[in-house]
């Protein structure tokens, strides 16, 4: 496809108008201000839209789509415990498949290319996934009741066949990677292992870190002083690249665990509103050198995945949260949203508008009245944009969704079927 006379935010996130990009099979071929001669196939008008890196959304639980609006106004533990724990006790194989794709289905609408989703019924998210042509990396989380070694637990068996069988499907679209739920879910011989074998087999880890002020309270209580960041760094866990969710209440000292190691923390800021966890230190945490990537959490928490508002979120709580209007900038949001959360994926070419780079793309409808006037496209792209300006989405060059078409779901049956798998699982409540 060749994008012809499109205004774009290129790879520093600067705006250049009257630009052509050309895509070639999966990747982004030509970057230029002329007309190339090559011949990319179908010609895009970019009168009134822009062009931009699709987002990457480091922090989700598609499956739990089918508890949206399920659970409200609830303290956390409440929530889990009344709400979702006994929901999720009941899922099966296929209403998760019917979940995810309902979520791939939203995430394509909003413009978020892939996602970092950590579940159960792996095998089943992989394949929503794979065929409905986006990407993601998905973890079977781990969580540990006692001392039982974790070779014999049918939950880690799960996760290792996951990663042996579906590590790189879809033409590399699926990352299989491994997760432990979080520290007050799992027992210190559980980590470890689970630590180790990561280790051992290079994968990616996903984990839930520092949530809510209890949960690292505690576990300094429990863990002789140690912070969560500080006990799984004890045991090997962030040796390998790490995807830490929302990091609300880390120290000084776990951040400095962390820009050394390499972690990423993916920030979910309506999540942590919505549930009154509190704010993450996105710029303490950028000022130390940490990635700092974006999630929107499950829709149980949230409840769309509507990412530019998720970005907005992002930048005003962080100005209230300080009382600094100046903190996160839109370019910091931005990067956030899509180059950081690409390389938390383990996905290198991906996240930026750079020739060479996997043809995860978006178009924006600019032409709205909510958008003008262009003091600054930045500016309007982060504070006044919505996530249905969204007009194209397109993944490793192929156009998955187009001016309100989801090209390769079918929604009628996934909105059916989401409505039946919720039935049943509500009947048995
Ligand atoms: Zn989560």
């Amino acid at each position: 496809m060749l994008f012809q006379d499109i205004t774009i935010l290129d790879e520093n996130l600067d705006v250049r108008e009257h630009m052509y990009v050309g895509t070639k099979a999966e990747r982004i071929a030509y970057i230029g201000t002329e007309m190339p001669e090559e011949d990319f196939g179908e010609i895009y008008p970019g009168d009134g839209r822009l062009l931009m890196s699709g987002f990457y959304n480091a922090h989700a639980h598609s499956p739990m789509a089918l508890m949206r609006g399920y659970g409200e106004n609830l303290a956390l533990q409440d929530w889990l415990n009344t709400r979702i724990f006994p929901f999720e006790d009941k899922l099966t194989g296929e209403a998760v498949y019917w979940g995810t794709m309902l979520c791939m289905a939203e995430s394509l609408r909003f413009g978020i290319v892939s996602s970092s989703d950590m579940y159960y019924f792996c095998g089943d998210m992989a394949r929503a996934v794979v065929e409905c042509g986006a990407k993601a990396n998905i973890s079977r989380s781990l969580v540990t009741f006692d001392d039982t070694d974790i070779w014999d637990l049918d939950r880690f068996l799960e996760a290792r066949d996951f990663l042996r069988d579906w590590n790189g499907a879809g033409g590399g679209r699926v990352v299989a990677e491994m997760s432990l739920h979080a520290e007050y879910t799992n027992q210190e011989k559980a980590a470890r292992q689970v630590a180790e074998f990561t280790r051992e087999s290079g994968a990616r880890m996903h984990v839930h870190i520092s949530e809510t002020k209890s949960e690292h309270e505690e576990c300094k209580a429990r863990r002789n002083g140690r912070t969560p960041i500080q006990f799984f760094d004890s045991l090997g866990l962030l040796d390998q690249p790490v995807t830490a969710a929302h990091c609300v209440w880390v120290d000084d000292e776990d951040i400095a665990i962390m820009a050394e190691k390499g972690v990423t923390v993916s920030s979910c800021p309506a999540s942590n509103m919505k549930l009154a966890s509190g704010v993450c230190n996105a710029p303490k945490l950028l000022a130390s050198g940490v990635n700092l990537a974006i999630g929107t959490d499950s829709v149980a928490s949230n409840n769309s995945l509507n990412f530019l508002e998720e970005l907005k979120l992002f930048a005003l709580v962080q100005k209230v949260h300080h009382q600094d209007p100046t903190v996160i900038t839109p370019k910091q949001a931005l990067y956030a949203g899509t180059r950081a959360g690409a390389l938390t994926q383990g996905r290198e070419d991906c996240g930026l508008l750079r020739q060479g780079f996997r043809a995860d793309l978006i178009v924006l409808d600019i032409a709205q009245p909510h958008m003008h006037p262009v003091h600054n496209l930045l500016n309007n792209v982060i504070y006044s944009a919505d996530g249905r300006d969204v007009v194209l989405t397109m993944v490793d060059g192929k156009v998955l969704y187009r001016g309100g078409d989801l090209l390769t779901i079918d929604m009628e049956k996934t909105v059916a079927e989401v409505e039946r798998a919720t039935q049943n699982i509500l009947r048995q409540l």
